[in-house]
């Protein structure tokens, strides 16, 4: 401070002994030039005129070359706290509206991201034993590293010391971020040469929190992804944990299901059951059966269609287990007929893949002719949602489906949330009422009242409508004083395997026990 006031007083000095000076010497010229007072007026004018001018023209200068100098200064010092001295990467004060920005395109788009802070294990003692330098050149191969995997616009930020945030997004789910996390990891465990060390090897615990599952603020993303990242450390170094416990969990049973879910179908491990459809009318009798995949892998707990079927569905594989169920039951029911057996009608499942699969209706003319039968030996069972998320070109498909001679019956209705009125443009033949409101008929009267509805509805289309899930006697009871008359459930059999169902063929006028 003293030295800029020195400095700015001595400035001051030299301007006023210049002024002065300036002043003496063009005056004196001036008397020993001009005699005639008129004219050393208008001189004495022109020369402040002159002294004005150039004196404002070195004020704009210094003031112009002092500002800039400030603002550069300013814009440098801005760089510094913005960005980390060694990597050059993004630092911790920009971290937090690098997850706004990101935060806010991942709220426009309606996509996930995934914060994700690293820590590298260990570093104090690499510090320590090989140096100080050895540890910042680790830390710029680090930053070097993370960047490639971020992709040349990825969103990178050093947080200080050993800590790394990495910012994914458009995450489509749990596992494209496993996927990601997984690349990351990779990349982290190539040995490092470092100096004049031999090759080290480093590994980095992570910590993941997600918009919008976790939060959908940025600073408590990125509180989160902190808190996650300690606990990955507490828990054993090297390790990656997400805020939600259970998300990575249920990310890498997926991934592992649908690895295992390929080998089982070249295995041969799936097996179909069947479960019967009744109709009541004083006696009861076998209107159809739904065919239902089922996954035993040897020495383990079987693994539920409602678990395989939307992951299948997700990576694509559902359009070979669907054909495989088209072909399999297409074999089975020639088995049945060859035996003498008089069948009705199957049902399979479609998926909203298969659905939209432009060789659908050819791969099941195939099959069904193969076994020489004919169309009436399937239904089509499609999802209200499906139906829905398809639009007009879902009722395009139903028309040439419907044109070939398939039955179709509209599955889990009431829970795609359609109007009732929609059902009379679907060119359906079934309806059949999603089993949580059969479950519920007894407790909620509105689900009883909606039911009645959907029966009624159905009856003035002339659809057969179906219960799903009937239990107990009393729902049957209560169903058929709606006027439903046609029963899938527990009551009567569960899926049974296709030797047991022949069984139930031969008994088809038994009653339920139930
Ligand atoms: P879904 O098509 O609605 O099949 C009926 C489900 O309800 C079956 O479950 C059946 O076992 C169950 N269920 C039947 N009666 C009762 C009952 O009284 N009580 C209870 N609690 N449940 C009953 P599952 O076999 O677990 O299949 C679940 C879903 O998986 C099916 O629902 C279907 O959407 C899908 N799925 C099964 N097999 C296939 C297939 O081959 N292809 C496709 N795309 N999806 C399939
Ligand atoms: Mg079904
Ligand atoms: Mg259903």
């Amino acid at each position: 401070m003293n030295r800029v006031l020195g400095t700015a007083l001595t400035i001051t000095a030299v301007y006023l002994a210049l002024g002065g000076l300036w002043i003496y010497f063009s005056d004196t010229a001036l008397e020993s030039m001009v005699d005639d007072l008129d004219t050393m007026r208008r001189m004495q004018t022109w020369k402040g005129w002159a002294y004005v001018f150039v004196t404002g023209m070195i004020v704009f200068w210094t003031s112009f070359w002092a500002l800039s100098r400030q603002s550069e200064l300013i814009d440098h010092l801005k760089e510094l706290a913005y960005r980390h001295p060694l990597t050059g990467l993004p630092s911790r004060s920009a971290a937090e509206s690098l997850v706004e920005k990101s935060v806010a395109r991942a709220g426009k788009h309606e996509s996930g991201i995934a914060v994700v802070q690293f820590d590298i294990d260990h570093f104090s003692s690499i510090n320590d034993s090989f140096g100080h330098d050895v540890g910042d050149e680790l830390l710029h191969t680090m930053g070097a590293t993370l960047q490639r995997c971020a992709g040349e616009n990825g969103l990178l930020a050093h947080l200080g010391a050993d800590e790394f945030l990495i910012v994914f997004e458009n995450l489509k789910d749990s596992s494209d971020l496993v996927e990601r996390l997984d690349v990351i990891r990779q990349e982290l465990s190539r040995p490092i040469s470092l100096g004049d060390t031999s090759e080290i090897y480093v590994s980095a615990s992570m910590g993941v929190s997600l918009y919008p599952d976790d939060s959908s603020s940025p600073t408590e993303l990125l509180r989160f992804s902190d808190a996650a990242l300690a606990r990955a450390k507490r828990s054993s170094p090297g390790t990656t944990e997400m805020f939600n416990v259970g998300l990575l969990e249920l990310a890498y049973r997926r991934l592992d299901i649908d690895a295992r879910l390929r080998a089982a179908l070249d295995k041969d491990e799936l097996e179909l059951h069947y479960q019967p459809i009744y109709q009541s009318r004083g006696r009861l009798e076998m209107i159809g059966m739904e065919a239902l995949l089922r996954w035993h892998p040897p020495g383990e707990d079987p693994i539920s269609p409602v678990e395989f079927i939307p992951i299948a569905e997700q990576s694509g594989l559902i359009l070979e287990l669907g054909e495989w169920v088209i072909d399999r039951v297409c074999a089975q029911i020639a088995q049945w007929q060859n035996a003498g057996l008089s069948l009705p009608p199957v049902s399979i499942n479609l998926s909203v893949r298969q659905f939209r699969t432009p060789g659908l209706i050819e791969q099941i003319r195939v099959a069904l002719d193969r076994h020489d039968l004919p169309r009436s030996a399937l239904v089509l069972e499609l999802t209200e949602s499906l139906l829905m998320e398809q639009g007009d070109a879902g009722r395009d498909i139903l028309d040439s489906l419907r044109a070939e001679g398939f039955r179709i019956a509209l599955d889990d209705f009431g829970t795609g949330y359609s109007s009732l009125s929609y059902l009379s443009e679907l060119p359906i033949d079934e309806l059949k009422i999603d089993r949580s409101f059969i479950g519920n008929l007894q407790r909620a009267r509105s689900d009883r009242d909606l039911v009645a509805a959907m029966i009624s509805l159905a009856d003035i289309f002339g659809l057969r409508v179906i219960a799903e899930g009937v239990e107990t006697t009393v729902q049957q009871e209560m169903l058929e004083k709606l006027g439903c008359h046609c029963f899938q459930g527990y009551l009567f059999s569960k899926p049974v395997a296709a030797w047991q169902l022949i069984e139930l063929l031969q008994a088809q006028a038994g009653t339920p026990d139930g």
